[in-house]
């Protein structure tokens, strides 16, 4: 079983021949309102892959919590720790020009009134198998739940996303880091263009496993048992790799959960290979979280 706390937003998207400069008005085509946000998408990831999953979240009172909460209820996340607060939703405003270029803003709404947690989210996060966390939502209910997940035994997940340097009684309790290249060097507090070992070697000093992402090039996998690999993704044709951290940060999740946090190379390799072949499955389909892949899917890919 997975437990995700975490964010989840109402991503209303329109595409636009032309980015809108600063006072400048165009126009789009139709709205599309897309179910989004790191928290949530991860959670849909966990379950498609396979997995029991709680999300511990909240939603506003408006119309777009509606939607949040039927596509999560939809794609079979556990929601009983999902609350309504008052006020808006969590929504990214997004524009996509012809060329995929896009300009977000973000208003993080009711996530950002996830403050704090209480017995019922502990009893959640106590029950799981892992924790997995992601930094769209407030820092001190990341670094509670995390908490509490270390002295349960819970396997503590976080994908330190969007990246923000981590404070020690966070990073104290954090099982297994993931991260980007950018993300990376944030958390490290290095340079961006560090090299890959060096960066390895900078977070190692922070947490005791580190998943690193490549995009196409796959991950690099260190822990201070010494043990580092570098492991390929699938080839594919990438049409749209939006989500695909998200669908190789919820899979992983799961195959941790099923292994039992492995340690043996050979099974450490069989995970990131399998949360490879969830990211890919993802950047080879058009859409965000509507491209998760299923677990069939991901085990088709991997098979390849
Ligand atoms: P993020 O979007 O968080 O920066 P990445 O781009 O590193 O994350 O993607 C996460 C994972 O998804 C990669 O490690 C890889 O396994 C898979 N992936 C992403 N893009 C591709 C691609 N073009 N081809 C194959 N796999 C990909």
């Amino acid at each position: 079983r997975v437990v995700v706390v975490g964010s989840a937003n109402l991503d209303l998207v329109v595409s636009t021949p032309t980015l809108p400069r600063p006072g400048e008005t165009v126009l789009g085509d139709a709205l599309r309102t897309i179910p989004g946000g790191k928290g949530a998408n991860q959670a849909v990831a966990a379950v498609r892959a396979g997995a029991r999953c709680d999300f511990v979240g909240a939603v506003g009172q408006d119309g777009f919590a509606d939607q949040l909460r039927a596509n999560l209820a939809e794609a079979g996340v556990d929601l009983r720790r999902l609350r309504t607060v008052p006020g808006p939703s969590g929504v990214a405003l997004i524009a996509v020009d012809a060329r995929a270029e896009n300009l977000i803003v973000v208003a993080p709404g009711a996530n950002g009134e996830l403050t704090s947690l209480g017995a019922d989210d502990r009893a959640v996060v106590e029950a799981a198998d892992v924790l997995l966390c992601q930094l769209e939502v407030p820092l001190p209910a990341v670094a509670q739940a995390a908490e509490w997940g270390r002295n349960a035994g819970t396997t503590v997940v976080l994908n330190a996303a969007p990246a923000r340097p981590l404070p020690a009684d966070l990073l104290d309790v954090v099982d297994l880091l993931v991260v980007n290249q950018v993300e990376a060097a944030v958390v490290a507090g290095v340079a961006a263009e560090t090299d890959v070992e060096a960066l390895l070697d900078a977070l190692l000093a922070l947490v005791p496993r580190v998943v690193l992402t490549l995009g196409a090039d796959g991950v690099r996998y260190a822990d201070r048992l010494g043990l580092r690999l570098a492991v390929a993704a699938p080839t594919i044709e990438a049409v749209d790799t939006t989500a695909a951290g998200d669908a190789f940060t919820g899979a992983l999740a799961v195959a941790w959960a099923q292994r039992r946090g492995p340690v043996e190379p050979a099974a450490v390799t069989a995970v990131l290979r399998w949360a490879c072949a969830a990211g890919a499955a993802c950047a080879r389909r058009p859409g965000a979280s509507t491209a998760l892949p299923t677990r069939a899917e991901i085990d088709d890919l991997y098979a390849q």
